[in-house]
């Protein structure tokens, strides 16, 4: 039902049986709205004028307020927008209103809706509560116009490192002076109490190539007017998705400072040769019906169900509705906007099958326009079940549909180290019999291999992944228990020592493994999160990284360093095909429980190397393996790593430790 200026008398008339009303419409309905996908929506601003554009076809009437602050004042000014064409209200005032901040409130079924900052605010004051008019060139770091992240030919060449930003820095111990801010990516020569190098020189030190930031947009949880308060949260509740997290710069009531620290962070770790992912969250919002979508027009940016009611596949109170032309272009247009106005290298969409094939599709076109070398990859299921059909959700298994889109493998995830939630469940590295074939699922990259049987697949039962480009492997992350929890928890009575050796070996498969590895920050430090399953909102006390562990696990952190090495120096780990992958792997037929072995061969993806012999024995006992007779360089062995070799070996039966991998590798 269109509600026209007839009705909506009538309506409003009719009172308290209006206000019954659900507010959402059917979908068909929400077809035939007009829709607009201009650059000038919400603000627009020059020497000569300020100019409101707020998208809203079914109100009733539109009201822009001006202020002089970002929070406690009463508006300057309140100006009736008027209706214009493609479902737009429209105003105009003839100066340019830069240091004001504004909000809209739209009439709807004749109630006048909360203020709102419209859903495309980017600049914002404390707790995002008014959008801000401020002069964008002023808020770009010197040098920024020559700013550039680094060239990406094959996400498989990537390493990612997924950082919160207090984790990163809030310890005392990281001797980063803005700790919890975007500008402790900044501080270049800091170090622990022993001298080794923290933050950024740190991830230099390390080896990766990409950080992945946790929600960095302004989220709604942490309350940026106290931020003596210490808060803690990761950010999956978006509250304004074009404007960066207040709480990370050092003055959220300044609209101008979060956007320059911003862009100081970036530009610092570009200039380290590093990249930068944003972690995005459009399937959902923080809030429902006070949410800045709702508020600008009502019911048309979520799924509900038969019932009226959100339906709610975030597991979160609401979902989003990508199918639809607005809401679509407005994902592609954000995250476009991030990757211009912030040089963004790469996306992660958060439960990214509560989104559809086509949306995702048109994310990864729109992006290589502005830059070939972005990437994006997200989670390919959902928290919930949705009403948008299977066969359009961008699912894991739909991923083959997706060109440019990667998701993570759960299959090499749970294979590994044990199911992500049942925190006693061990994995293949962990000693757990069965898990063989899953890993192997992990090791191809998903993708179809003539002597990997998917039937035998505990999570995945299809070669779902056409090419490595479309996986990321991992084994831990921000989510559930992090890798050395998990393996506290799932190996009762084990030393650290053991433990540290399962963590290895654990990690050796992933970054070995084809596809594109990731790991979370600290790991390499075997720190820990106190057991906490899911730490969204823990305080600092678990969450935030002791650098002080760099000195007492200096030689896990150089294992990881080493492993790192390893896979950039040697493009076999890297192929870009699965054509490749299937005529250069070849598995040693082994029915040992725990004990896989293969082969990289015919200098893979031009490697130097030959051939290369991995063997993971994720069994407590020593295992042996025949090796065919050569002149092998030992890459790895009984915990220890070096790309440059520890040894060299001739071949035959060769020992594998408990618990480790063994490397090898030959030239000719
Ligand atoms: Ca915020």
């Amino acid at each position: 039902m269109k509600l026209n200026s007839t009705s909506l008398s009538a309506s409003i008339l009719a009172g308290a049986a209006l206000l019954a009303m659900p507010m959402h419409a059917a979908d068909e309905q929400y077809a035939s709205w007009p829709t607009y996908n201009g650059s000038d929506l919400e603000l627009t601003v020059d020497s000569q004028s300020t100019r409101f554009a707020l998208w809203s076809p079914e109100a009733d009437a539109v009201r822009l307020f001006l202020f002089d602050t970002d929070r406690n004042t009463p508006a300057t000014e309140t100006i009736n927008m008027t209706r214009a064409d493609h479902g737009l209200w429209r105003a105009t005032v003839d100066r340019p209103l830069y240091g004001k901040f504004y909000t809209f409130s739209i009439c709807h079924r004749g109630q006048w809706l909360a203020q709102t900052p419209g859903v495309w605010a980017k600049a914002v004051g404390t707790n995002g509560q008014r959008a801000a008019i401020i002069d964008f060139a002023t808020t770009n770091p010197e040098g920024w116009e020559n700013d550039r992240g680094p060239v990406v030919n094959s996400i498989n060449d990537v390493i990612l490192y997924e950082m919160h930003h207090r984790d990163f820095s809030m310890h005392t111990s990281s001797g980063i002076a803005h700790k919890g801010k975007f500008l402790a990516l900044t501080e270049h020569a800091t170090t622990n109490n022993y001298g080794d190098a923290t933050g950024i020189d740190h991830l230099v030190e390390l080896g990766i190539t990409h950080v992945h930031i946790l929600p960095s947009y302004d989220y709604n949880s942490v309350d940026e007017a106290n931020l003596q308060l210490n808060q803690y949260n990761w950010g999956y509740d978006p509250f304004n998705y074009n404007a960066p997290e207040g709480s990370y710069s050092t003055d959220p009531a300044d609209p101008a400072c979060r956007i320059n620290q911003m862009k100081q962070m970036v530009m610092s770790l570009h200039q380290a040769g590093i990249g930068v992912v944003m972690d995005v969250v459009y399937n959902h919002t923080s809030l429902s019906d006070d949410s800045n979508f709702s508020l600008t027009a009502p019911g048309y940016y979520y799924r509900h169900r038969e019932d009226g009611s959100y339906s709610d596949a975030s597991g979160c109170g609401n979902e989003t509705a990508s199918e639809r032309q607005q809401m679509r272009d407005y994902i592609v247009n954000s995250v476009v906007y991030w990757a211009t106005e912030y040089h963004i290298d790469g996306f992660r969409f958060d439960l990214m099958a509560i989104h559809d094939v086509e949306t995702m599709n048109q994310v990864v076109a729109a992006l290589h326009k502005v830059n070939p070398s972005i990437f994006v990859y997200g989670e390919g299921w959902t928290a919930g079940d949705s009403p948008l059909p299977v066969e359009q959700r961008a699912l894991k298994e739909n991923v083959s549909l997706m060109q440019g889109v990667a998701v993570f493998s759960d299959d090499i995830r749970d294979g590994v180290k044990g199911h992500y939630s049942r925190a006693d469940d061990r994995g293949f590295a962990t000693g757990k019999p069965g898990n063989e074939e899953t890993v192997k699922i992990g090791i191809v990259a998903a993708t179809n291999h003539p002597q990997v049987n998917f039937a035998l697949g505990n999570t995945s039962r299809i070669p779902y992944a056409s090419s490595p480009q479309m996986v990321i492997n991992y084994v831990s992350c921000h989510d559930d228990l992090m890798l050395t929890d998990k393996l506290a928890a799932s190996m009762p009575g084990s030393s650290e020592e053991q433990r540290q050796r399962a963590a290895r070996l654990a990690q050796t498969i992933v970054f070995t493994s084809q596809g594109t590895p990731f790991m979370f920050a600290g790991e390499e430090l075997f720190r820990n999160k106190c057991g906490v399953h899911n730490t969204y909102n823990s305080p600092d006390s678990v969450n935030a990284i002791n650098w002080d562990l760099k000195h007492s696990n200096a030689d896990q952190f150089n294992y990881y360093r080493q492993l790192i090495r390893l896979r950039r120096a040697h493009p076999a780990f890297r192929m870009t095909s699965a054509e490749d992958i299937a005529r250069n792997i070849v598995f040693d037929d082994i029915k040992t429980p725990n004990l896989i072995s293969y082969a990289i061969r015919n200098n893979a993806n031009g490697d130097e190397w030959r051939e290369i012999r991995l063997v993971f024995n994720g069994s407590e006992e020593t295992q042996t393996v025949k090796i065919p007779k050569g002149d092998w360089i030992v890459v790895a062995r009984d915990g220890q790593l070096n790309p440059d070799g520890l040894d060299t070996t001739r071949g035959g039966q060769l020992e594998v430790a408990p618990t480790s991998a063994l490397i090898l590798a030959r030239v000719k």
